[in-house]
């Protein structure tokens, strides 16, 4: 039993903490920030950092990880994820007839599927459970402790919804009153101060990105796609409460009013941002506010399964996000990926990439979006390039990605903090 246990705990330093030195070898490494192709990429990886990159000589212990006809990038990131919820044997019920135990492990498995995909840093903008519990800031600390093979994880644990809104999970199933009446540690608020505590529980427990609805969502049960539910004063005061932290604010936002409301409240980021009109590009541009616009998915969605309502709504903002996000690339709006999974199923998260390509932007733009934009949104420094001293989040793909956007699609090699998850040769 003894002999057991120490191998376990031997086996937990290595999976926790990879120190050994590794000479990464591959045909090339893409550097993100110049488009330039840099040929050969000779890349020193060491407690977890690239330790340095095309020396003239390499010390003789190190172990060589050879990638011949391999181009390097840096680790991709999804901005918009809800890693505990999935599609697979379940339908949305399972937020109210799954426990948080089983949603974690959910989670677990989603987040070894973006992993391997060569996404190494999600934003979880919201659990969609309503545990007391917060998962997805568990699921944080495992992936941080190494208990789990997941990306690193920025969690937002609960969204903040208007009391019988977008967030409201008794709207969203159509529950009877006094089924599920849900307050502001669950993120369901009415009035400024259960908003501030809202906040302030998410983020005592962990938060590290605060989500909150600005509008009403396209596939729920309200009436209206576009309207604004948050008001004003709620907005502003997330957004005072969370930056005191120095914690961004994401929101979500369909509709034009509540997009500007949210934007001039100071939030960070708004997800989805489907019905820009000039005013809210040049307000997103004038306070440097991202857009994720979690676009892809629409081409997945087959409308003619959803109900009518769904449907009807489904089919009047799908043309105005495309138009949104194509005038927004236009004008110089930071974008930031964002899939939306399990929407974009988990593990397919590239497949919004290859879709910011159809929507105006050049390869290398849409890789940006997942590398050096996304780590600016998410005020990581040292993350989301190749370059001596940063994070070793390093991706394989064949070929030369600008060329082949879809490559991205077939990740062979993917390395987190140093640690290699998939392709050791
Ligand atoms: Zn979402």
């Amino acid at each position: 039993m003894h002999k057991l246990i120490a191998a376990l705990a031997a086996l937990c330093w290595t999976q926790a903490v990879d120190a050994r030195a590794m000479l990464l070898k591959a045909d090339a490494y893409l550097d993100v920030q110049s488009g330039e192709l840099i040929k050969p990429a000779e890349i020193l990886v060491e407690n977890g950092l690239i330790a340095a990159i095309n020396r003239d000589s390499w010390p003789d212990e190190v172990e060589i990880v050879a990638l011949p006809g391999k181009t390097l990038l840096p680790g991709l990131m999804d901005m918009h994820v809800h890693l505990d919820l999935d599609f697979e044997q379940a339908d949305f019920g399972v937020v109210v007839t799954e426990s948080g135990s089983e949603a974690a492990l959910r989670g677990a498995k989603n987040a070894e599927r973006t992993l391997l995909a060569g996404f190494t840093t999600v934003r979880n903008v919201g659990q969609v459970h309503p545990t007391l519990e917060l998962i997805d800031v568990a699921l944080a600390g495992a992936s941080e402790r190494g208990w789990v093979r997941a990306p690193r994880i920025i969690a937002a644990g609960h969204m903040i919804s208007i009391l019988g809104g977008h967030g409201d999970l008794a709207m969203a199933e159509g529950l009877a009153e006094g089924v599920l009446e849900l307050g502001p540690e669950y993120g369901v608020v009415s009035g400024v101060d259960e908003a501030i505590k809202a906040t302030r529980f998410q983020i005592k427990h962990g938060a590290k990105v605060i989500k909150i609805h600005a509008t009403a969502g396209v596939m729920s049960l309200e009436e209206s796609v576009g309207a604004q539910q948050l008001n004003d004063q709620e907005m502003a005061a997330v957004v005072a409460e969370a930056e005191r932290h120095n914690i961004p604010v994401a929101a979500h936002g369909h509709g034009t009013e509540g997009i500007k409301a949210a934007i001039r409240a100071g939030v960070s980021s708004i997800e989805h941002g489907s019905m820009l009109d000039d005013e809210a590009i040049e307000l997103l541009i004038d306070r440097g506010v991202f857009l994720v616009p979690t676009n892809g998915l629409m081409d997945l969605i087959n409308l003619d399964l959803l109900p009518a309502q769904k449907r009807a709504k489904a089919e009047f903002v799908s043309p105005r996000m495309n138009q949104s996000l194509t005038a927004a690339i236009k004008a110089g709006v930071k974008v930031a990926l964002g899939t939306d999974a399990p929407l974009i199923p988990h593990g397919q998260n590239a497949f919004e990439i290859v879709k910011m390509t159809e929507r105006g932007m050049s390869p290398l733009q849409a890789i940006q979006s997942a590398t050096t934009v996304a780590a600016e949104l998410l005020r990581i420094d040292n993350l989301g390039q190749i370059k001596s001293g940063w994070h070793a989040d390093i991706i394989a793909v064949d070929g030369n990605p600008l060329d082949d956007i879809a490559s991205l699609q077939a990740v062979s090699f993917v390395m987190k903090a140093g640690r290699i998850y998939k392709g050791a040769p």
